[in-house]
């Protein structure tokens, strides 16, 4: 095949929009309104319909999300707060940034995610946070871990950066968007995001009215009435220009997460008989939306498969190659008797192959034929 192929197509995504994304552009440039302008305003109450949820505050990107997310909680100093050793390092380095202590603990060896076991095995009487993280586009399961943390008293971010659009499903039947159950959710508009900005940019979710306020002003140097201070906040804003691209992109978000779905579901069937990987593994009570198609690979095989897709010209990607424990930051943090079979596991073998929206049967035919000639090569 001689059509090149991304892990990501935000080329190919614009042409299929580029009319509207230049005209929201040029509007935001010919108001000279770059900060807060009426751009943001409204992306703002757009995701706030989308995703039903009361509060969306708009900030600079999803790490600065999660920052402002613990800061307005209120903690101290040395209170811990529980965090998955296998996800991206910004989880846990806002945590110890603030001067809290990151308490990292395993995942679910199918889902990749947090479970309510491993969070109640990890709490102490000095935990006041937990931040489970949906990775790769499942939420965790919420509810058990909701029920858990109130009747410990310990707050709920949602690490949202790789799931909006998700849906999780309680045992009632009801219906809600992930990064709106815990107290408080972040995300990230990262280019290759789901929702991707053509920049930095990022957002906060709450359904608290005292707290929205509170992360608010935190994002806005801790102002309340303007040049008056009340608390030590930082400077992060969503630019306006970020805004406009966002608002016409996230009319397209079920069309995207749909895209993912269908792409997702041909691998799926692709690699029905390889019994040397595991496909993708559904949460019973999550939609995925794929932000990664991730493949655990056994028998050691991973490494061969990284080599196989290099020489065919196939991009892929290891998220993540170092659980947290091993990155030389987190040193300190880590226990002497800290051991995360499945992390150190998932780091071994897992591997994500091409999944974007601008997918089509020709793409999808040649990737999993090469991924599936494996062993025939060689
Ligand atoms: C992308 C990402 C972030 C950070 O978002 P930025 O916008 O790059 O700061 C945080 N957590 C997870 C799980 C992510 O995937």
């Amino acid at each position: 095949m001689n059509r090149q192929i991304h892990m990501v197509d935000v080329g190919g995504q614009y042409r299929n929009m580029k009319s509207e994304i230049d005209q929201a552009v040029i509007e935001v440039i010919e108001s000279g309104q770059f900060i807060n302008g009426p751009k943001v305003k409204r992306f703002q109450a757009d995701l706030e319909n989308f995703l039903e949820v009361k509060h969306v505050i708009p900030c600079a990107n999803g790490t600065d999300a999660l920052q402002i997310a613990l800061m307005a909680l209120g903690l101290e100093p040395g209170d811990e707060v529980i965090v998955p050793a296998f996800t991206y390092v910004a989880t846990a380095e806002v945590i110890a940034l603030l001067q809290l202590t990151p308490i990292m603990v395993d995942v679910d060896p199918n889902t990749f995610n947090l479970t309510v076991e491993i969070f109640e095995k990890a709490i102490t009487p000095k935990t006041k946070a937990v931040v489970p993280v949906h990775l790769f586009g499942q939420c965790s399961d919420m509810e058990s871990i909701m029920d858990l943390a109130k009747k410990h008293n310990i707050y709920v971010i949602e690490d949202n950066a790789q799931a909006i659009g998700a849906d999780y499903t309680f045992s009632n039947g009801k219906n809600q968007k992930s990064g709106t159950i815990g107290d408080i959710g972040t995300t990230s508009f990262y280019p290759s995001k789901n929702l991707g900005a053509y920049g930095d940019a990022g957002a906060i979710f709450t359904n608290s009215d005292e707290l929205a306020a509170k992360l608010r002003m935190i994002a806005n140097h801790g102002q309340g009435q303007r040049y008056h201070h009340k608390m030590i906040g930082c400077n992060s804003r969503l630019d306006s220009i970020q805004a406009a691209i966002l608002g016409v992109k996230l009319k397209y978000l079920k069309k995207y997460s749909n895209a993912r779905q269908e792409a997702a579901a041909f691998y799926d069937k692709a690699f029905a008989d390889e019994d040397w990987m595991q496909i993708p593994t559904r949460q019973h009570n999550s939609t995925h939306v794929f932000h990664q198609y991730t493949l655990k690979i056994k028998d050691g095989y991973r490494d061969a498969l990284k080599d196989h897709l290099f020489a065919a010209g196939i991009p892929f990607g290891v998220f993540y190659p170092l659980p947290l424990y091993e990155q030389e930051a987190f040193k300190k943090f880590v226990p002497d008797d800290l051991d995360l079979p499945v992390t150190e596991m998932l780091c071994q073998s897992v591997i994500s192959l091409p999944i974007h929206t601008e997918m089509d049967e020709e793409i999808l035919n040649h990737i999993s034929g090469v991924v599936k000639g494996m062993f025939k090569t060689a």
